[in-house]
């Protein structure tokens, strides 16, 4: 099969890595880190398979045209990718569904909207309706700051039309957790779980940023939780975008929290996760094109098969990411951090050099994956191969996975 994978990050290096096992593979736009990247439009890449990686596109309708065309495509159209693109719409859904979620209202005025922050019990959390490149969440314990995020929200100041609408949720508290659900419109199958970390900063201080490591599996998160995930989670809400008339074949990640009363539903994405795809990927040991082009075509084969080790992901980001990033410092010691046993370097914000290597080019520039028998090997090859890559201004997080292998030292394996 010849698979075109649409996007130019990380994730979809992962994605075509891992689909070149039994596949030809090409992506468009790429970038020059990624082998077969193609400067041609989707519509005009001829493929057997479709593969869109960013919910920009999705909520765009990219997979309603290319399904248009006749093509094979695995990505929701722009009416299931309304799940990410309003967080308001997203909530009814799960209201409706049945799903448990944080409580919340949706607002775009103030005065109800701190009306509403005055009934919540001392953790605030602020969302824009719509997408803010992952940065319109804020979660606050202090009231003061939650209404002034509601008055820059709604203004369009912080993030213009993103925010004109609100969603205000009760503050959850545990430990997250991502389940990437592979969905044929009908049924569904779970990926392995993984855990990511958003702040920029060791021991979660700074701001938030797309992702800067995750892990796979979560010990805490055995297979009965990705089960409850799965029955109380994402078939209902399959059930419910069906009643809506949605034909919802694409990914379904769900962002979640461990609460003391169980799983709750932070928010829905309509893609792979990035960087959770770069450690829930390379684990799988069946064929990932035959699992996606069965549920592109609506009838999913059997559940893919993971190997017993773990991955660790490490995200090497530029001088002043997330705020604003320099650019153009040539990358040194991929090729060393490749040789490191078990390890893969996915590229994301690159660029090619004047010298024929690779200079940054973005805010997020290598996620460098471990992996090995258990989470403590894949995270020691990670770092040993994160060491060897350097750049002026590299910044990446030095306690990925560090809790779940202490716990794992301390308690074993569950
Ligand atoms: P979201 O884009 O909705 O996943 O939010 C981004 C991050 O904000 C999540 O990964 C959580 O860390 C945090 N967050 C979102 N909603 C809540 C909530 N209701 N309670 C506590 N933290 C939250």
């Amino acid at each position: 099969m010849k698979v075109c994978v649409v996007g130019s990050g990380g994730r979809e290096h992962a994605l075509a890595v891992v689909l070149a096992r039994h596949h030809e593979v090409v992506v468009t736009p790429g970038n020059p880190g990624i082998p077969g990247s193609l400067d041609a439009p989707p519509t005009e890449v001829d493929a057997d398979l479709h593969v869109i990686g960013p919910e920009a596109p999705l909520v765009a309708g990219l997979a309603d045209e290319l399904r248009a065309d006749g093509r094979l495509v695995f990505g929701p159209g722009a009416d299931g990718a309304h799940l990410e693109g309003s967080k308001a719409w997203m909530k009814d859904v799960l209201v409706d569904a049945g799903v448990p979620t944080a409580r919340h209202g949706t607002f775009d005025a103030a005065e109800p909207a701190f009306a509403f922050l005055d009934s919540l019990d001392g953790l605030y959390v602020v969302k824009t309706d719509g997408l803010a490149a992952g940065k319109g969440v804020l979660v606050t314990s202090d009231l003061a700051e939650a209404r002034s995020a509601v008055t820059d929200y709604l203004s369009g100041e912080a993030f213009g039309d993103a925010g004109r609408t609100v969603v205000i949720e009760e503050g959850l508290t545990g430990p997250e957790l991502s389940v990437l659900a592979v969905c044929d419109g009908h049924r569904a199958v779970a990926l392995p779980a993984a855990q990511d970390f958003k702040r920029a900063g060791d021991g979660d201080a700074g701001p938030n940023t797309g992702g800067m490591g995750a892990y796979s599996p979560v010990p805490t998160a055995g297979a009965d939780v990705v089960a409850m995930v799965m029955d109380d989670a994402v078939a209902p809400t399959l059930e419910a975008l069906r009643a809506r008339g949605i034909d919802y074949r694409g990914v379904l990640y769900a962002g979640l929290m461990l609460t003391p009363s169980g799983p709750k539903v932070l928010e829905y994405n309509v893609r792979f996760g990035d960087p959770e795809t770069q450690v829930v990927l390379p684990r799988l040991t069946s064929d990932l094109g035959e699992l996606l082009a069965g549920a592109a075509e609506g009838s999913l084969g059997a559940a893919p098969t993971v190997d017993d080790g773990a991955a660790v992901t490490v995200v090497c980001a530029a001088e002043g990411y997330p705020r604003s990033v320099r650019t153009g410092d040539p990358i040194d010691g991929l090729d060393a951090a490749r040789g490191v046993a078990g390890v893969s370097v996915f590229c994301a914000g690159v660029a090619a050099g004047p010298d024929g290597g690779l200079v940054t080019a973005g805010g997020r520039v290598l996620a460098v994956t471990g992996q090995g028998a258990d989470l403590a090997q894949a995270r020691s090859r990670a770092y040993e191969a994160v060491g060897h890559v350097s750049w002026p201004g590299l910044h990446h997080r030095n306690d990925i996975a560090a809790a779940a292998v202490a716990d794992l030292d301390a308690t074993g394996p569950r």
